[in-house]
């Protein structure tokens, strides 16, 4: 499109939709698949896509849907047998008391973001983000009209929440407190007792717990251990590498169900009905192929958290979930979207600017191991001689 032609578009689309940013991890990969078409070897350490093949009982379990003709609409909330694994998948991994009723089932987590979102702020409403942050929920927040307001997190502090600096930011208008533990870009994991604490603020907590399942030092911790005033949003492309199947789903209290499904049908009218079938397999059979695939990404973690100091770069604190390292490149640069361009054009290898994911994260570079390790190795070598190159 050109340039005139986009401002035009950019006259007329609405102002919330005028408001999303782009994902600046994609203008990287697509520079890099530029690359790779010239026949250049381009390492990828930009998406966090899980490089493993979703396990064979979830592949079976939706061809055996599939085949008994499993391709309706199902019930807009979603298939009472997934509810029900979900709601017994909280109860058996954290003890804590759902109801299937509580639980709405999307075609993603990302719709399940987007109808919380959108159904819980009125305009004006603020929530609590940490920066860095999750690259879209701003976007999700301003397209709901919303306010987002950030807390700082810190590299010396672990990335994680101070619960006193969300304090000092409460205000009337505050309705929402962001949580997201393991953490996208960091691989943070919020401690027992800031999450605690956090869940004793006052205002909604909305805890994204998509990296559930990836953690590699002490188990998980869901909101709902802590508060019942919490929506959980999760999904199942990390743990169960099933990012192209697009099923997530959301848990509220009871009393905003009614009006989420109301929405859902509207927008959505529910989600695929195999795809469904394959969830009640993922949790119910695949236990087993998320912790092999735990054990690979751990061993994948230490090694790149490694090879980037050896590198040259940052690693101040211990990423312990996810598969991201979130990498300090202020000696080198406080311009990480031209930096990550250097280095894919030099080292041929892509990461993600950390300008992505907030304004604290400037002169970050975030690292993601969903490679293999011969990949990652390789990667951070090339790193590590580009930096080695620049002298500084
Ligand atoms: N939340 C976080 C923190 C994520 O990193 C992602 C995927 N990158 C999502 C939500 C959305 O996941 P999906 O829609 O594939 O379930």
């Amino acid at each position: 499109m050109t340039a005139a032609r986009e401002h035009a578009g950019d006259q007329l689309i609405a102002r919330r939709a005028r408001q999303i940013e782009p994902f600046l991890a994609v203008e990287v990969f697509e520079r890099a698949q530029e690359l790779e078409r010239r026949g250049i070897d381009v390492i990828q350490l930009v998406f966090g896509e899980p490089d493993f093949e979703t396990p064979a009982v979830i592949q079976e379990a939706a061809l055996r849907a599939f085949k008994d003709g499993r391709t309706k609409y199902t019930a807009s909330l979603g298939i009472l047998p997934l509810r029900e694994a979900i709601a017994e998948h909280y109860q058996t991994t954290y003890g804590v008391r759902v109801s299937p009723e509580q639980v709405l089932v999307t075609p993603g987590t990302s719709p399940a973001l987007l109808l919380l979102i959108t159904g819980l702020l009125d305009p004006g409403d603020q929530v609590i983000l940490s920066d860095p942050h999750y690259a879209c929920y701003p976007n999700f927040v301003r397209y709901a009209e919303g306010e987002p307001v950030s807390v700082n997190v810190y590299e010396e502090d672990g990335f994680q929440y101070r619960p006193e600096a969300i304090r000092g930011r409460l205000t009337q208008r505050v309705k929402a407190i962001m949580i997201n533990s393991p953490a996208n870009p960091t691989g943070t994991c919020l401690s027992h007792e800031r999450m605690a604490a956090v869940a004793e603020l006052g205002p909604w907590i909305i805890s994204d717990e998509i990296y559930h399942g990836l953690s590699y030092a002490g188990r998980d911790h869901t909101i709902l251990e802590y508060t019942d005033r919490a929506f959980v949003l999760n999904g199942f492309s990390k743990a169960f590498a099933m990012t192209g199947w697009r099923l997530g789903y959301l848990i509220a209290p009871k009393p905003f169900v009614r009006p989420l499904q109301k929405a859902f049908q509207n927008f959505f009218i529910s989600t695929c009905d195999f795809v469904q079938w394959a969830g009640v397999a993922a949790l119910q059979e695949a236990g087993g192929e998320v912790l092999r695939f735990r054990r690979i990404f751990d061993e994948r973690r230490r090694a790149t958290i490694a090879g980037l100091r050896e590198a040259g770069l940052g690693v101040g604190y211990e990423p312990t979930g996810a598969f991201y390292v979130l990498a300090n490149a202020r000696r080198y640069t406080q311009k990480s979207l031209d930096f990550a361009f250097e280095i894919l054009e030099n080292a041929h290898v892509g990461v993600t600017p950390g300008i992505d994911f907030g304004l604290n994260a400037e002169g970050y570079l975030r690292v993601s191991y969903a490679n293999s390790l011969d990949r990652i190795l390789e990667g951070v070598r090339r790193i590590g001689k580009f930096l080695g190159s620049l002298g500084r």
